[in-house]
């Protein structure tokens, strides 16, 4: 009996040992992307507050660790220190007010790395939008880091419907260098990530990323990122207040524990 629980603990470790080596061969890591929060999910695009401290609360009960965009896209492009199992990225589009009232305490209290993706033409302008005084102060935190959403958040399969070729490549150059020289200039720090607006990308786009100086860009493509990604076409899940904590633990799971090539469907 002792002889057969210590066979069964030698092949659960075996087991589990596969599952990491699966992992660490594979490189994929679930990227999340949340807009806004509040008190109510007033639209799709919204998460309660609640909720998302509650999968702050799964993440921190079931091993996971986030770690900064930054250091997965180092990881993807074959360089950095090795991941930690269960590693799993958050970042936050467009640079909603609720940045500061409600994710930016929990950022602090969960102390979880956050990549925030914002539009400059908001920030300080739109009433909607984060100040440049409190992107600073986020950034000065440490725990987030600023990166591009383009200038002013276009629609780049509609622009390039509505202008002449000149005219849309004259965009694109403003909407991606311009978006990072102005971060850089008032928020300090090397911009070279990048969101696509309403994660529409081809291959033109990436081009005009990869020569504003961008290293990596991502869409909502939802499945986990992997070596096998275009550096500048890199997918994030899209988390809304409609994601139920079932959903999430799934998507985690799926992610950071992919099928071997060799086994069976599950
Ligand atoms: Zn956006």
């Amino acid at each position: 009996m002792r002889i057969r629980h210590r066979l069964s603990a030698a092949a659960a470790l075996g087991a589990l040992l596969a599952h990491a080596a699966a992992q660490a061969q594979s490189g994929a890591v679930p990227v999340l992307v949340y807009h806004r929060f509040g008190a109510t999910a007033a639209d799709s695009m919204t998460i309660r507050t609640s909720h998302f401290e509650a999968q702050l609360r799964y993440l921190a009960l079931h091993g996971y660790t986030v770690i900064p965009l930054r250091r997965l896209v180092e990881h993807l492009a074959g360089g950095g220190d090795p991941l930690p199992p269960r590693a799993v990225v958050i970042t936050v589009d467009d640079g909603h007010q609720s940045v500061w009232s409600e994710l930016r305490p929990l950022v602090l209290r969960y102390r979880v790395p956050v990549t925030l993706f914002i539009y400059p033409s908001a920030i300080s302008n739109a009433a909607y939008a984060l100040t440049w005084q409190q992107v600073r102060a986020l950034r000065a935190s440490g725990w987030f880091d600023i990166e591009s959403h383009t200038f002013w958040h276009p629609d780049f399969r509609q622009e390039r419907r509505r202008l002449a070729p000149d005219a849309y490549r004259k965009l694109l150059r403003q909407q991606l260098l311009g978006s990072r020289l102005r971060l850089q200039q008032m928020v300090g720090g090397d911009v070279t990530l990048l969101a696509w607006p309403y994660g529409i990308v081809d291959q033109d786009l990436m081009r005009a990323a990869a020569d504003a100086g961008y290293r990596a860009a991502f869409t909502l493509a939802a499945h986990p990122a992997t070596p096998a990604d275009a550096p500048l076409a890199l997918p994030r899940y899209l988390i809304g207040d409609a994601c139920t904590e079932a959903a999430y633990a799934r998507l985690l799971e799926q992610a950071s524990h992919p099928r071997a090539p060799d086994a069976p469907p599950r």
